[in-house]
Order: structure tokens, then C-alpha cells, then sequence
């Protein structure tokens, strides 16, 4: 077994999480890597490809299976996690998922209400409630231990779009969790922070990237770029080393300077 740091991220499969697990790796994490959809045999994308990724940078890789928004599965990603490692040292909450459809917010459904919810704030709030329950016992083991979690919430905790209420709505409840947390884990030194990505090329965009693509080009974006995973990964790798070790709570914005309001 290593003696690195162990970093659990959920949704590693793609996208932002993967770029997290990359970038964790090179900065002398191990990681865990959570995921609802699992094939062993893609190795062409999915949690595999990323698990090749993270080897060849000399960390180890644990695929795990499961979904985030089924707590049953919270109890299967803890068992697997603490069957090959002994402690987690960070936990990403990054696992989340957009409206499969966008609607305007007055005909916003119940269903995709529920969906986005399950995944978003309530998996993510369980999932953290569970794995911070494990943090607490190994700080009283060791209490030179200092764990932290961090929750990628997005901009849309604070900006409004009106064609997808509910995921704005997910991403404000999984700010609150993390201000939440932050103040109940003080007492055990165990830091929590909130990553806001702006606008990131990931999946998760392509069926708008012609939207943002014009938005970017026409200044929405101070920094006049699309995001890149490997720019979350990277705020990620500053909040799990302790550089912000005095600032629980922290909201981190990554968006290219979508924070400034402008005239
Ligand atoms: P993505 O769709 O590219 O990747 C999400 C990953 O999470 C996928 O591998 C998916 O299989 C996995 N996943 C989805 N539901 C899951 C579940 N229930 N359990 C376990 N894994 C699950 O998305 P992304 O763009 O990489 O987004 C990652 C996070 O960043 C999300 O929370 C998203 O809301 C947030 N975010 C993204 C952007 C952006 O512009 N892409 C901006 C702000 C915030």
C-alpha cells in the first residue's frame, strides 16, 4: 500500500472529475474514482481510461462503481474505498447532472425536478455525510490527519437561467451543504470549500457549445476562453495540499472572470 493521500472523486469518469483525478494525481494524490456507468472493458473513455491516465502518472487508481443519488450505493463506494486504502484524505463531490431537457422555468417538470435534485444536492449531501462520519474517526486516530471535502457547485448557485430552474436550484442547495459542513467540521479540523466552475467544455455543454461558443466570442467571458477541466482540477490540487488551511467555507469562483460585473 502507498502512503499518499487518498482523494475519493465522484463522477470521474469524464469531464471535470476526470480532470480532477488528473490533476490530484500529479500533485501526489491516490485516488478513488467513482462512477455510475462502469465498463471494465471500455478503455477508451469511461473510468478506465482515466484509471490508465492516473497510473501512468505513478498513482494508484480504484474504479468504483456507483450512483450517487442511491444511497445503498454511498455504503458500497465507503466498503470498496476502505477495502484497498485505510483513510480518505479528500473527498470531491463533483458527480452532477443537467435537466435532460432545457424548459422554460414555468413549465419546469417535477420529474426532471426530482432527477436533478437526487444527484446534484441529495446524493451529494448523503454521500458527504457519510464520508465525513469516516473523516472524524480517523482525526481521532490520528489527529495530525486533515482531511478536507470540497463540493463543485457552478455558477448557477448565484446566476440565474431561467431554462434550467432546477439545476440553479441544485447548485445554491449544494452551496448552502457546503457552508453547512464547513461550520460542523471546524471541530475536527476538517476543512470544507466550494468550487463555482464557469463555463467548462465537458459533455455536459456540447449540446450548447454553438451557444457559448457565440456568448464567449461576443465577451460574456472576461478571460475569453472556455474552461478546461484541467483549470478545476487545478483549484482542486490548491484547496486538498492545505494552501487555504485558515479559510474554511471558501467559495472558489473558476470561471475566467465571469465574477467581475462590468458597465
Ligand atoms: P459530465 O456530464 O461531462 O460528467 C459527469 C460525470 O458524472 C459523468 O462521468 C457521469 O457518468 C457521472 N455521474 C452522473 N451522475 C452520476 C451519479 N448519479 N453517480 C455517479 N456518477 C455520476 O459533466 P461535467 O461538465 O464534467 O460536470 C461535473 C460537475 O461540474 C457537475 O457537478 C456539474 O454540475 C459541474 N459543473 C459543470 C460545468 C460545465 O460547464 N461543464 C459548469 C459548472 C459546474
Amino acid at each position: 500500500m502507498s502512503n499518499k493521500p487518498v482523494a475519493l472523486v465522484t463522477g470521474a469518469g469524464q469531464g471535470i472529475g476526470r480532470g480532477i483525478a488528473i490533476e490530484l494525481a500529479k500533485n501526489g494524490f491516490d485516488i478513488i474514482g467513482n462512477d455510475c456507468i462502469f465498463d471494465p472493458e471500455d478503455k477508451q473513455k469511461g473510468l478506465f481510461e482515466v484509471k490508465a491516465r492516473v497510473e501512468e502518472l505513478d498513482a494508484v487508481f480504484l474504479p468504483v462503481k456507483g450512483d450517487i443519488s442511491l444511497p445503498d450505493d454511498h455504503d458500497k463506494i465507503l466498503k470498496k474505498a476502505l477495502s484497498q486504502f485505510d483513510r480518505i484524505d479528500v473527498l470531491v463531490n463533483n458527480a452532477g447532472i443537467a435537466p435532460k431537457q432545457r424548459l422554460d422555468v414555468l413549465d419546469t417538470t417535477m420529474e426532471s425536478f426530482d432527477r436533478v435534485m437526487s444527484v446534484n444536492i441529495r446524493g451529494a449531501f448523503f454521500l458527504t455525510q457519510k464520508i465525513a462520519r469516516q473523516m472524524i474517526k480517523q482525526v481521532e486516530k490520528d489527529p495530525l490527519m486533515k482531511p478536507c471535502i470540497i463540493f463543485i457547485s457552478s455558477i448557477s448557485a448565484e446566476v440565474s437561467s431561467p431554462s434550467r430552474a432546477e439545476y440553479c436550484i441544485s447548485k445554491a442547495a449544494v452551496s448552502q451543504a457546503a457552508r453547512i459542513f464547513a461550520d460542523r467540521l471546524c471541530e475536527y479540523g476538517i476543512n470544507v470549500y466550494e468550487i463555482r466552475p464557469g463555463i467548462i467544455k465537458t459533455q455536459m455543454t456540447a449540446p450548447v457549445q454553438e451557444k457559448y461558443d457565440k456568448l464567449i466570442q461576443e465577451g460574456l467571458v472576461p478571460q475569453q476562453r472556455w474552461g478546461a477541466p484541467e483549470d478545476i482540477g487545478k483549484a482542486v490540487v490548491a484547496l486538498a495540499k492545505g494552501y487555504f488551511d485558515y479559510s474554511t467555507g471558501l467559495i472558489v469562483e473558476v470561471s475566467g472572470g465571469m465574477n467581475i460585473r462590468r458597465l
